[in-house]
C-alpha cells in the first residue's frame, strides 16, 4: 500500500468550497485516538479548515481536558445526527484505527458514506476501505503521523499550543511514557518540537496518569491481589474481571486502561492478558514482550488485532468460556512462549 502525499491530502480538501469535514477514531478511544483526532481538528482549523469529530462511543474522563473534547459527537446516542453527518460529509478522516468493525456501528454510516475516506493510522493489516492513505506501522502513535502529516505539508506553523498539548499525550501513551519499542529517537524529536509550543508536560502527565478516582487504585489493588493468574507454563499473566466487580468499584470508561501491563511486570512473564465482561461483549487485551506476536494471537482467536506487542480482541462467548478458550489456546503456543 502507497501512501498519498500530505499536501496532496490537504489540496484535495481544499479544492472543494466549504468542504464538510469529519474526524472519527476507533471505539472507547485512548489518549491516542482522542489527542490525534483533537489534534488534527485543531491544526485544520488553523489552517482554516472547519471540522467536527465524531467518536463511536464516550471516552475517559482523564482526557476531558483536550481543547475541543466538548464538542466531539458521541455516535451512541446521537445515532441519527451522525449518521446524517457522516452520509453528507465530503472526507471523513479514520484516525488510529483501519478495519470499519473497530467504530462499531458507526462503521456502517462511515463505509456507505460517499465521502473520501483518510486513513491516518500505524496498526498492522489494513483493511483498505479508505481512498486516501497515510499510513505507518513503524510509527509509534497516530499522533506521530499527525505532526508528520503536519510538518510534511510545510504547515508547521499552524500547530498552536492546544494542538501540541494533544498531540504530546498520545505520544506519551502510545509509547508507555517513551519506553516501548515503538519510541524512536524521532519520537524524542517530535516531542521536543511539541515541548517548544510551552506545553506543560508535567500537567499532562499527572492529568493522564494521577488522577485516578479512588476507587480506581482500590480496584487495581483488589484485581492484582485476588484475580491474577499466572500461567508459568506459558510464561502468561491472566486478569479476567466479571460484571459485578465493575460495578462494585463503579469501573467508568478508562478505568481499566494500563490494566494489563502490570502482568508483564512480574519477571518471567512474556505474555499478559486483561479479559473483561463488557456490556455486548467480553473484551481482551493482549501484551507481550519481545518476538511474542500479542497481533497474532488476537487475530487467529479473538477476532481481533493491533500491534505487534499490544493488541486486543472480543468474544460473544462468556467471561469463563472465553477465558476457558485463552488457555486452551495458550497450548497452542507454549514452545514460542518458553523459547
Ligand atoms: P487495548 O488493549 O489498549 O484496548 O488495545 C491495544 C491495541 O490493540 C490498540 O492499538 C488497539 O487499537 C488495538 N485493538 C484493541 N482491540 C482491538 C480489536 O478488537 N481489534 C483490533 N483490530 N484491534 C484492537
Ligand atoms: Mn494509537
Amino acid at each position: 500500500m502507497s501512501n498519498h502525499q500530505a499536501s496532496d491530502i490537504l489540496q484535495a480538501i481544499q479544492s472543494i468550497a466549504a468542504p464538510k469535514v469529519i474526524i472519527t477514531t476507533h471505539h472507547k478511544p485512548d489518549a491516542d485516538a482522542m489527542g490525534s483526532s483533537l489534534g488534527l481538528q485543531l491544526f485544520l482549523k488553523n489552517f482554516g479548515i472547519a471540522s467536527t469529530v465524531i467518536t463511536p462511543t464516550d471516552f475517559a474522563s482523564f482526557l476531558h481536558w483536550m481543547k475541543g473534547s466538548n464538542e466531539v459527537v458521541i455516535f451512541e446516542g446521537n445515532e441519527k445526527k451522525a449518521t446524517q453527518m457522516a452520509m453528507e460529509a465530503d472526507f471523513i478522516f479514520c484516525l488510529d484505527f483501519n478495519h470499519l468493525s473497530r467504530i462499531n456501528e458507526f462503521g456502517e454510516a462511515v463505509g456507505n458514506s460517499k465521502a473520501i475516506k483518510i486513513l491516518m493510522d500505524h496498526h498492522q493489516f489494513p483493511q483498505g476501505f479508505e481512498q486516501l492513505t497515510y499510513w505507518d506501522d513503524k510509527a509509534s502513535s497516530t499522533c506521530e503521523l499527525v505532526h508528520r502529516f503536519i510538518t510534511e505539508s510545510n504547515n508547521h506553523s499552524n500547530i498552536d499550543k492546544d494542538c501540541a498539548a494533544c498531540l504530546y499525550t498520545g505520544l506519551m501513551t502510545d509509547t508507555g511514557s517513551f519506553r516501548h519499542s515503538n519510541c524512536t529517537s524521532n519520537t524524542h524529536r517530535i516531542a521536543a518540537d511539541l515541548m517548544d509550543y510551552g506545553i506543560d508536560h508535567v500537567a499532562i502527565h499527572d492529568l493522564v496518569f494521577d488522577s485516578f478516582t479512588e476507587d480506581r487504585v482500590r480496584f487495581i489493588g483488589y484485581a492484582l491481589n485476588k484475580k491474577l493468574e499466572i500461567l508459568r507454563e506459558y510464561k502468561t499473566a491472566i486478569i479476567s474481571i466479571n460484571k459485578d466487580e465493575l460495578k462494585q468499584f463503579n469501573i467508568q470508561t478508562g478505568d481499566t486502561e494500563g490494566l494489563v501491563n502490570y502482568g508483564l511486570g512480574i519477571e518471567g512473564i512474556k505474555f499478559a492478558i486483561l479479559v473483561i465482561d463488557r456490556s455486548k461483549l467480553v473484551k481482551m487485551s493482549f501484551r507481550s514482550k519481545g518476538n511474542f506476536a500479542a497481533n497474532a494471537f488476537a487475530m487467529n482467536h479473538f477476532n481481533g488485532g493491533g500491534h505487534f506487542n499490544a493488541a486486543g480482541g472480543s468474544s460473544t462467548a462468556t467471561l469463563e468460556e472465553t477465558v476457558h478458550q485463552v488457555k486452551e489456546n495458550l497450548k497452542l503456543y507454549s514452545q514460542e512462549l518458553n523459547a
